[in-house]
Parts: structure tokens; C-alpha cells; sequence
């Protein structure tokens, strides 16, 4: 796959990936050694490989006593935190906005901290640049947060430990090494900026992140729903996949002509029950994609 895939960039004339982001086999364990995938890519000898961050903090995970803990959310926030800062300019800049809309309203002037508490998440991943703290400094706080959780302060109401001492001391003697895989590459822009939207008088820009492996789960997720029902012989599994793959590209290839659809599903039988349902009240197709499945003619069909 890897071998066809260069082949297809190299025939294609176009420019190699510069990262990639992966959820194992980062780094080699030697030190000097290449990581896998940067040997089984090895004609694309400018690529970074990245981990994906998210997959970094679940290891951390491992090191829990149970993760309905108390202390559970707390402590994965505060990982998060010791791996990634906020861009300063863009979080005045949404600061400033809610400052806005709470005038508008006819509400007085809060601190800072108030307003944190009024941004939602949502617009804090579409107006804030994240980037990485650096490995030392990223190091330094990691191994701070769990000398403190796995102390008497990291304990619940009742006296239970958030962390397994050996657990998470072997946890953190295993990923120190991957701080450095984590770090955001270099020159590398992560984020584009996708246009811009007024809030409270302020003009904020969005933004769309292209950190991380997010985009291929998302993917995963539409690869699953490209197979019907919960079982399937695997000829039919195959046929399936091979159908909702050509749909995908196909698809893919009239946004870039026509731009972006409003419908998301892959799912065959949503789409055949939407489309009759939009014959019989609109009468016409809601969905100018889609295309009914082909009726069975008793005859085997060969390719
Ligand atoms: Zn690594």
C-alpha cells in the first residue's frame, strides 16, 4: 500500500506529504533508529512523522484506577493543557468580541475570567490557534501534574487514587521519549484559515486545524457505514466496500466541481428512503446524487 501510494504521488507529479500523522510506531526505541513508517515511506525522505496527540493522552489514560474517577476530567484537561497553548492574539481578540456582545445586552464590563467561562469550546477551537509548548517545557509539566495526582491531592472525597502508582510511573518512564514526536512540525502550517465571522463588533477569523488523525477516524466512521447491518459475508463485505468507496470518490470529485452537498450520510437506505420520500411530497429529488440501486436481473454479472 505504502509502495503504490508513492508510486501514485510520483506519477501524479505532485509534491510529497510533508507530515504525517500516525497512532503508533512514532520513533524507533533505539536511540538513532528510523521510525517504521518513516522506512516504509522511504522515498519521501522530507516527511515528518508525527503522533497524534490525542492517541499520546490515551496512553496517559492507562495509568487510571478507574476512569469514572472524580478527579478523571480534571486530570486529562490539565494533560491537554501541559502539551498545548493558546495563540495570545486570537484569544484577546475573543475576549474582546464577548466583551462586545455583553455590552450589546446592556451588561457591564467582567474580568477575564468571567469571559473564559462564557466561551464555549466550540468557539474556542474555531477563533484560537493551538500550537505546542516545546518538549522541555512540556516535559517539565507533564512530569509536575502527575508528581501532584499521584500524591495525597489526587485522591477523591473518600480517599481514592486517581492514579495506579506503578501504572502511570511506567506510563510516564515509556512516552517521555514520544514529547518529542508530539511537537508540532516545523515551518509546517497547521492551520488555514477558512473566513471570517463578526461577533459582539469584532471581526474574528475561523479557522480549520489539519492537526492530528481526526480527519482519517472521521473517515473510519463513513467506511463503516458503507456496510449495511451488523453482518456480511466477506464477498458481500468486500462489494460493499468497493461501492461506497467509488460513491466517496465520486462524490468527492463533484464537491470539488460543484462544491460542498448538505448531506453527509452514506447510508444506502436513508438515502433510498429521503428520496422516495421527497418524490412522493416535493415531487422531485431532494438529492440530485443519488442514484437507486439496480433492480435484480437473475444474472450473474462478471466485471
Ligand atoms: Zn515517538
Amino acid at each position: 500500500m505504502a509502495a503504490g501510494l508513492m508510486k501514485r504521488y510520483r506519477e501524479a507529479g505532485v509534491a510529497p506529504p510533508a507530515v504525517m500523522y500516525v497512532d503508533r510506531d512514532c520513533c524507533s526505541p533505539h536511540a538513532h533508529g528510523q521510525s517504521q513508517v518513516k522506512a516504509m515511506f522511504a522515498e519521501w525522505n522530507e516527511l515528518q512523522v508525527r503522533l497524534d496527540i490525542w492517541h499520546f493522552m490515551r496512553r496517559f489514560a492507562a495509568g487510571v484506577t478507574t476512569e469514572a474517577h472524580q478527579l478523571y476530567g480534571t486530570f486529562m484537561a490539565r494533560l491537554s493543557k501541559c502539551i498545548f497553548e493558546l495563540d495570545p492574539d486570537d484569544v484577546a481578540a475573543l475576549w474582546l468580541a464577548k466583551q462586545g456582545e455583553l455590552l450589546a445586552r446592556g451588561v457591564r464590563p467582567v474580568s477575564e475570567k468571567a469571559l473564559d467561562k462564557l466561551i464555549s469550546r466550540k468557539e474556542l477551537a474555531l477563533h484560537c490557534r493551538k500550537r505546542t509548548r516545546g518538549v522541555e517545557e512540556t516535559t517539565r509539566r507533564i512530569k509536575a501534574l502527575i508528581d501532584e495526582m499521584d500524591s495525597e491531592k489526587g485522591r477523591d472525597t473518600l480517599g481514592v487514587p486517581l492514579l495506579d502508582h506503578e501504572r502511570i510511573q511506567q506510563v510516564w518512564i515509556d512516552q517521555q521519549r514520544h514529547i518529542t514526536c508530539i511537537q508540532d512540525p516545523e515551518r509546517f502550517p497547521l492551520y488555514m484559515k477558512t473566513g471570517t465571522l463578526k461577533k459582539g463588533g469584532v471581526e474574528l477569523c475561523c479557522y480549520r486545524c489539519a492537526r492530528g488523525s481526526t480527519s482519517l477516524e472521521s473517515f473510519h466512521l463513513h467506511l463503516n457505514r458503507f456496510i449495511p447491518g451488523t453482518s456480511a459475508s466477506d464477498s458481500h463485505f468486500q462489494a460493499y466496500l468497493l461501492e461506497g468507496l467509488m460513491r466517496w470518490n465520486d462524490d468527492r470529485m463533484e464537491e470539488a466541481v460543484r462544491g460542498k452537498s448538505d448531506l453527509r450520510t452514506y447510508s444506502s437506505s436513508e438515502r433510498e428512503a429521503m428520496d422516495q420520500l421527497s418524490r412522493k411530497v416535493l415531487k422531485r429529488s431532494l438529492d440530485e446524487r443519488y442514484r437507486p440501486p439496480g433492480a435484480y436481473t437473475g444474472k450473474n454479472y462478471s466485471c
